[in-house]
């Protein structure tokens, strides 16, 4: 047969058994006791907020080293010697190129002898006055760096196999 008896009162259980839960424990009980616990389907084992939080423990993604790289704009080694060749085929002084991009001449020649780095507006003035450019793009000096080069070409294969 498929009597059940009440696990609290210990009743037969007539028709369906009520699920409840006392204490953490899942019962089935007879419709008078089921007042006394909650609804199992109301009930999860563990309370949400004592549920371990996992993704807080997720390591940061570091990025790639060269992605530190990306973007990153620098002033080319011989900026100082770049600015005076590009003054002097103009056929301007320091004091005259100084006076075009608004900046005094000491300070040019400063820049020119790459005792002091131009600031970016500064650098920003020679490159337009000067039709120069001082800065380089680092990650694309490594790709230069590491390729390998414009690599064959079918009229250089076919003159290879001819020898
Ligand atoms: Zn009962």
């Amino acid at each position: 047969m498929n009597e059940k008896q009440c696990e609290i009162c210990g009743a037969e259980i007539v028709g369906a058994a009520q699920r409840v839960v006392i204490d953490g424990s899942a019962l089935e009980v007879c419709r008078n006791c089921a007042r006394f616990g909650k609804p199992e389907d109301k009930w999860s084992p563990v309370p949400k907020k004592m549920v371990p939080v996992e993704r807080a423990f997720t390591p940061v993604r570091r990025p790639k080293p060269r992605d530190h790289f990306k973007d990153l704009m620098e002033l080319i080694p011989d900026f100082g010697r770049r600015i005076r060749e590009a003054r002097e085929s103009l056929g301007l002084t320091p004091e005259e190129l100084a006076a075009r991009i608004k900046e005094k001449a000491a300070l040019l020649k400063k820049i020119e002898r790459e005792e002091i780095s131009p600031e970016d507006d500064v650098r920003k003035k020679l490159e337009r006055e000067l039709k120069i450019k001082l800065t380089d793009q680092v990650s694309d000096e490594r790709m230069r760096a590491s390729g390998t080069g414009k690599g064959l070409t079918l009229g250089d294969i076919a003159s290879i196999r001819r020898k």
